[in-house]
């Protein structure tokens, strides 16, 4: 599939969580067999290129994209997670959000020092959320060099936070 048959698959809701706000809905392409193999072909095709030997995927939708990436390419995945939900010891970072704050944690046993893991995402928007994520992963001793997404909404600015943060990063559709 081309990726403007895909960019056809994704469904925007207007107003969606807060109004004004374009929400780009991708499970609409979660549900279109054809088009949710291409996208990870695509993805797989990334992250091979990268040089990747670990998948980190962020909750709730990089779970989907990232842990079928690392099936695909015979890693394992490392999941990235809203605070509270790990069992074992956690570190944490917290970041901004446009109103407020969040945080993400990881269990650091699951990265061998040195690894090279490269971050899956549905969507960058800020690049926020990536960041985030890198500088954990960074934190608990891997090597990060590349962020893939589905999605990149590129008027956001995100890709070029994620670049200087020495990232780089590849997304399969745009949107303005
Ligand atoms: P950022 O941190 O780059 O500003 O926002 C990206 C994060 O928010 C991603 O984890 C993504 O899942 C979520 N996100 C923000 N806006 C959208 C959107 O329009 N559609 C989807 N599917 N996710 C979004």
């Amino acid at each position: 599939m081309t990726q403007d048959e895909l960019r056809a698959l994704i469904r925007t809701v207007p107003d969606f969580p807060a109004k004004g706000i374009q929400f780009r809905d991708i499970t609409t392409l979660l549900n279109h067999g054809a088009g949710l193999n291409a996208t990870i072909a695509h993805l797989a095709d990334m992250a091979r290129a990268s040089g990747a030997e670990a998948i980190a995927g962020m909750e709730a939708r990089g779970f989907i994209f990232g842990a079928a990436v690392a099936v695909q390419l015979g890693l394992g995945f490392v999941p990235v997670r809203k605070p509270g939900k790990l069992p074992v010891e956690t570190i944490g970072i917290d970041y901004a959000l446009e109103y407020g704050s969040d945080r993400l944690e990881i269990d650091p046993s699951l990265i061998a020092d040195g690894q090279r893991v490269a971050i899956v995402d549905d969507l960058i928007a800020t690049g926020g959320t990536a960041l985030a994520a890198a500088e954990l992963l960074r934190t608990a001793g891997a090597d990060v060099g590349h962020a893939l997404f589905v999605i990149d909404l590129p008027d956001l600015g995100g890709a070029d936070r994620l670049r200087a943060a020495d990232l780089s990063v590849e997304a399969l559709i745009q949107f303005e």
